[in-house]
């Protein structure tokens, strides 16, 4: 048996040592699980929405433990561990309403009847990262449930153990065996296997672009099914008309959250040049009063990046940037990097252009709103937006305008368990979350009945 040894990114001590799959295992646990989801599959509406009910109760019932596990294990602090636990009850929940109303169509054809079905994929495989592990795993193995597939699921190897939980619990709250797996191990092996296995119809993904491409050409070969949800380089416009002190004060969450290791995080704030300098100021003061420290502390804010190797990456963008200010970090054990502040700085730098994935903003000064957008606009990426003014007319025209998924009006909020998301360009492929994931894991059957046979 080879073990996986899991660190607490805020000591740097073992947390937990946990059991690699192997891959005549996974081949076991995919072949036991095309069976569960057959009977699953048969089972009422009613049934189905029980058992994703009974899931949310039981993780509701279980929330201290797993926020505690979340927040020990990515170095989230605990408040925000908290609102991810209490997200994926409502996320089950929420995808509970959804066995009983997955509906067809009857379409007019002559000589008979037509109707479409929304028929389970199968048995899908679920890769998910390490930044928010417990609150994306939910978002696809509800859905996927609920439509009726069984599940495996692959949590990233550096936070496995909130998705342990999660198969845990819901075994306890009556989900039939083998319908959800969660199987351990790296990218390269476990998750390459699940990619290629001939029984496992569809992929969804949440993790980087380059390993979303890789998996796209793989599983282009069986013509599998993919999502993908991928990086980003999001974008705030703050008009000088716009509340400057809730645009500053916003990005405690919406880049230092979780250390800035969100796919959201909005790294680019583009600022009207006239208010530039009362922007900064406000910054300033923001980022001097985040509270850098234990995660398991509630009056924590920001904790420490998720591995070693993740602050090296993340200190290389800065090392060459323009810091202008930066907040502080505890001293001792602990992967800690400062809430940091790039400006002045060129769009073409790598630090305001590639994903940083760390609690690293750039700011940019712009002189028109047609700028603003071709330059928002100047990026592979297309997750998530942010636009900051007080005029109507403007805030819609620009929405509409920037190349973006996810876009939040005075707001940093890009994520709603009932509300669909996912990137343009290559950002990723679907939406995961509202009612459009259903459509995600689900085939659409077409069924024409002859009403003039005898
Ligand atoms: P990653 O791509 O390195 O890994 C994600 C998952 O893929 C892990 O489980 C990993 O083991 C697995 N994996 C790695 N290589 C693989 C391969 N060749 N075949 C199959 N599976 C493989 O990403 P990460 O470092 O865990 O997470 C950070 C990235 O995730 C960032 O780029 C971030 O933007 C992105 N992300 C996107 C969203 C979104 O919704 N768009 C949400 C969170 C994170």
């Amino acid at each position: 048996m080879t073990v996986i040894d899991v660190i607490e990114p805020a000591t740097e001590k073992v947390l937990a040592s946990v059991e690699r799959a192997t891959l005549p295992e996974l081949d076991n646990v995919i072949a036991r699980a095309a069976l569960a989801q057959r009977q699953w599959a048969a089972e009422s509406p009613q049934r189905r929405a029980e058992a994703l009910l009974a899931i949310a109760a039981e993780i509701q019932n279980n929330s201290e433990s797993l926020a505690q596990i979340e927040a020990r294990n990515v170095g989230m602090p605990i408040s925000d561990a908290r609102d991810a636990v209490a997200g994926a009850a409502a996320t089950f929940r929420y995808y509970s309403a959804a066995p009983e109303r997955l509906m067809g169509h009857t379409i007019p054809v002559a000589g008979g009847v037509d109707m479409t079905f929304r028929e389970p994929i199968g048995v899908v495989g679920l890769i998910t990262p390490w930044n928010y592990p417990l609150l994306i795993a939910a978002w696809k193995v509800a859905p996927a449930l609920a439509a009726g597939n069984a599940v495996v699921l692959k949590p990233a190897e550096l936070t496995p153990l909130s998705a342990l939980k999660l198969q845990e619990y819901a075994r306890a709250a009556g989900l039939p065996e083998h319908l959800f797996n969660v199987v351990v191990g790296p990218g390269s092996s476990v998750g390459r296997h699940l990619i290629e296995h001939p029984q496992i119809g569809k992929i969804a993904f949440t993790g980087s672009t380059e390993v979303g491409k890789d998996i796209a050409r793989r599983a282009a070969d069986g013509i599998k099914r993919v999502t993908l949800e991928l990086g980003g380089k999001s974008a705030a416009l703050v008009f000088a008309d716009a509340d400057l002190d809730a645009a500053a004060e916003g990005l405690t969450g919406a880049v230092f959250g979780n250390s800035g290791q969100d796919c959201c995080a909005r790294s680019r704030v583009f600022v009207e040049r006239s208010a530039l300098t009362p922007f900064l100021e406000k910054l300033e003061k923001v980022v001097s009063n985040i509270v850098v420290g234990d995660p398991l502390a509630d009056t924590t804010q920001m904790g420490p990046l998720v591995s070693a190797s993740h602050a090296a990456t993340v200190g290389r963008y800065v090392d060459d940037a323009p810091v202008l200010f930066r907040g502080t970090t505890p001293a001792g054990p602990g992967f800690w990097f400062p809430p940091t502040v790039l400006h002045p700085i060129s769009d073409d730098h790598p630090a305001a252009r590639e994903e940083i994935f760390g609690p690293v903003v750039s700011v940019l000064a712009f002189d028109d709103e047609h700028e603003a957008i071709e330059r928002a606009n100047n990026t592979i990426y297309g997750l998530a937006g942010s636009i900051w003014t007080t005029n109507a007319a403007r805030s819609l025209r620009v929405a509409r305008a920037m190349a973006a998924g996810a876009l939040a009006v005075n707001s940093y909020t890009s994520v709603r368990f009932s509300t669909p998301f996912g990137g343009f360009k290559q950002s990723g492929l679907g939406r995961e979350l509202g009612p459009d994931a259903l459509e995600a894991y689900t085939e659409v059957k077409n069924v024409f009945f002859n009403t003039n046979a005898r």
